[in-house]
């Protein structure tokens, strides 16, 4: 079935997987999970992409370089912020 989907999100959600390994100070509870995307995702312009669901991971790869660097900047601010207004 196709459906209209933000594309960010799955970027988003990509790229905080890859940063949360990286770092031991950071709460990876689904709440915080959820918090850090919800306020990245707020600062980033929306991708809205017609696709089947299974077939937007195959795309990861295709992304700019400085695309990575604007999502993984706002992932590094939004964990800062979350990490100090835990809602837990
Ligand atoms: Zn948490």
């Amino acid at each position: 079935m196709l459906k209209v989907y933000n594309y960010m999100e799955y970027i988003v959600a990509n790229e905080l997987e890859k940063l949360l390994a990286s770092t031991e100070d950071t709460c990876k509870c689904q709440k915080c999970k959820l918090d850090i995307t919800a306020w990245t995702l707020n600062r980033l312009p929306p991708k809205y992409i017609v696709s089947e669901k299974g077939r937007i991971y195959t795309r990861l790869g295709e992304q700019n370089t400085q695309f990575r660097v604007d999502v993984t900047r706002e992932l590094t601010k939004a964990i800062l912020y979350v990490n100090k207004n835990p809602r837990h």
